[in-house]
Parts: structure tokens; C-alpha cells; sequence
């Protein structure tokens, strides 16, 4: 069932006009830079491959540019709004569609599994969304918690999308590299420009695909103590492994239970975090917990 095609022809023009009218200006305190280039929308619904029975939810839908795209190839689209003033837009841009449910709400503090329950039953989920910057990691980190979601196609800062696809070693590795590499493989889509959005943002944009993992690829202990191993090594970064995890509170290690973990397993006590792979920072992680029981 594939539904029309109307409103908003996503152009810079139109989408300028249509602000203007409703005497709206993009909010950048929001992160609302909004997509303008149709090839940048079609290749974001292609990488999420949608069929008919899809369940979407869509965080920051703005004036809808991609919750129609959207709407056009799924079962259902949940988008989620912090907006007020931009919902009248938003609602007239979706008229034409009966299958998505606009949420005002800020999407750091909906309960997702709850919401997931509530509106697309026990199917699992697809995130799509060009995402407000100024809080990508929170929102991944948050959206990793869910076991409902089998899938996330965002689009975020190409320097973010480098960070998480990161091999350790490599000048982009840090704290939510391996957080994000336990939970999901990490795809690259495309690269996006300035130029495709409105207002034109100072960075260039890339467009990524999580696939969440059914099982960890590394064996750990203790989850919450992994994660904090792995904010603790990055906590201060100009600094060695050691110095970093050992004055980071929340990990509870001192410095010389981490040079002796470092010791038994043959690694330099100078070792920086970003040298650590997610094995090494697993086996740490493991160590320190079979120490402290
Ligand atoms: N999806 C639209 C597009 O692609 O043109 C807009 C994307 S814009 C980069 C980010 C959107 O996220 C804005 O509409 C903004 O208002 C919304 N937003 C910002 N913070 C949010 C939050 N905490 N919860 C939900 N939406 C948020």
C-alpha cells in the first residue's frame, strides 16, 4: 500500500517559504538544520530498507522532509518532536498520510520501551533520523539500551560517524567507539554536504547504519563496569591508560591493581586508551572484576 506523495516539494526554496509563512525561523539551539536535497532523503529510506510491515520511530521529524519519505515505504512512523512551534507545519506537511503519530516530547526523556509497547506492540523497531547534533551521543547511547530496535539509520556529524566507526589505533577512536562497536556494527552510508540542508551548517554531515547485535562480540562480566572502563580511559585524553581509568572514580580501580591487569596481560604500562581494542578493553574490564570479588 503505498501511499501519495504531497506538500512540501523538500526544495531550499520551499522549505524557506513555508518558515517564513508561519513566521518561523530554524531554531539552532535545536540543532535545526533541515534537509534539502532529495537524493541525501532517498538514499537514508533506501540504507533502512523499509517494507510494508516496517515500525519507524523518527526522532526530530522538523518540518517532515523525511517523515514523508518515510511514511511512504512503512507499516507505521512514530516521530518525535520537542518542537511546539513547529507542529503545525509539521502536521500540515503530513496531512496526506494516516500512518504516522507526531509525539511532542523531548526524546531524551521518553521512555522508549514503554513507547515501542504502546504503539507498534511486540515488532521490532527501525530509527531513522537526521539527528539534532548538539546531542547525538546521548541519543545513540540511548537508543544501544533498547533491545527493541533491530536497526538505526542516522544522520549525524561526519567527524561523530568517524568516531564510531573507528578501528582502535586510528586519531577518531574514543569512549563511544567501543560503547557503540559492543552493541551494533557500524555501516557507512554516504557523506552528506553542507549544502543539502537549510540553514547550511559549518560541518559536512554523514549518513551511517547500526545494525544491533543479538549477542556481544566480546565476553563480559559486567557491563556497567565495562562502560565505565571504557568512559574512564578516555576521561582525560591527553593522558596515558593508566592515569586516565585510575583517577576516574566511578571505575573504583587504583592505579596499581591497573598496571598489575596491564602487567598480567603483557601490555605496556604506557598504553594509551585509543590504542585499546574492544578485547583488550573486555579482558580489563574482566580482570578488575574477578580482582575485586
Ligand atoms: N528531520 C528534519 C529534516 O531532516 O529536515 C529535521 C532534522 S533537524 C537536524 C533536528 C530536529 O530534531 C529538529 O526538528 C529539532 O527541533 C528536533 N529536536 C531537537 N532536539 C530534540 C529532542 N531533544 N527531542 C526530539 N526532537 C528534538
Amino acid at each position: 500500500m503505498k501511499r501519495k506523495h504531497k506538500g512540501l516539494d523538500g526544495s531550499k526554496r520551499a522549505v524557506q517559504a513555508q518558515l517564513s509563512n508561519e513566521g518561523l525561523r530554524p531554531k539552532k539551539s535545536l540543532g535545526q538544520n533541515f534537509l534539502t536535497d532529495q537524493s541525501v532523503l532517498s538514499d537514508i529510506v533506501s540504507a533502512a530498507q523499509l517494507t510494508e510491515e516496517s515500525c519507524v520511530l523518527e526522532i526530530g521529524p522538523g518540518m517532515g522532509a523525511l517523515t514523508k519519505e518515510l511514511a511512504q515505504e512503512a507499516k507505521k512512523v512514530v516521530a518525535v518532536e520537542i518542537d511546539t512551534s513547529i507542529l503545525p507545519v509539521l502536521e500540515k506537511n503530513l496531512q496526506a498520510f494516516d500512518n504516522v503519530t507526531v509525539i511532542n516530547q523531548d526524546i531524551l526523556k521518553v521512555d522508549l520501551d514503554a513507547l515501542f509497547d504502546e504503539q507498534f506492540g511486540n515488532n521490532s523497531v527501525k530509527v531513522i533520523a537526521n539527528l539534532p547534533y548538539y546531542i547525538t551521543t546521548p541519543i545513540v547511547m540511548k537508543l544501544l539500551e533498547s533491545k527493541r530496535i533491530s536497526s538505526i539509520v542516522i544522520m549525524i556529524q561526519k567527524e561523530v560517524a568517524e568516531r564510531l566507526a573507528a578501528t582502535a589505533g586510528t586519531k577518531s577512536y574514543g569512549a563511544i567507539t567501543p560503547a557503540v562497536q559492543y552493541r551494533a556494527e557500524v555501516f557507512y552510508v554516504r557523506d552528506v554536504s553542507p549544502e543539502c540542508f537549510h540553514p547550511v551548517p559549518k560541518v559536512w554531515s554523514s549518513v551511517i547504519e547500526l545494525r544491533l547485535l543479538k549477542e556481544a562480540p566480546v565476553f563480559v562480566q559486567d557491563e556497567k563496569h565495562f562502560f565505565h572502563l571504557v568512559h574512564g580511559a578516555f576521561c582525560q585524553r591527553r593522558k596515558t591508560f593508566l592515569n586516565s581509568a585510575g583517577s576516574y572514580p566511578q571505575l573504583g580501580a587504583d592505579k596499581e591493581t591497573l598496571r598489575q591487569v596491564l602487567t598480567e596481560m603483557g601490555l605496556d604500562e604506557n598504553v594509551r586508551g585509543e590504542s585499546l581494542s574492544i578485547e583488550q578493553f573486555a579482558r580489563i574490564s574482566n580482570a578488575l572484576v574477578e580482582k575485586k570479588s
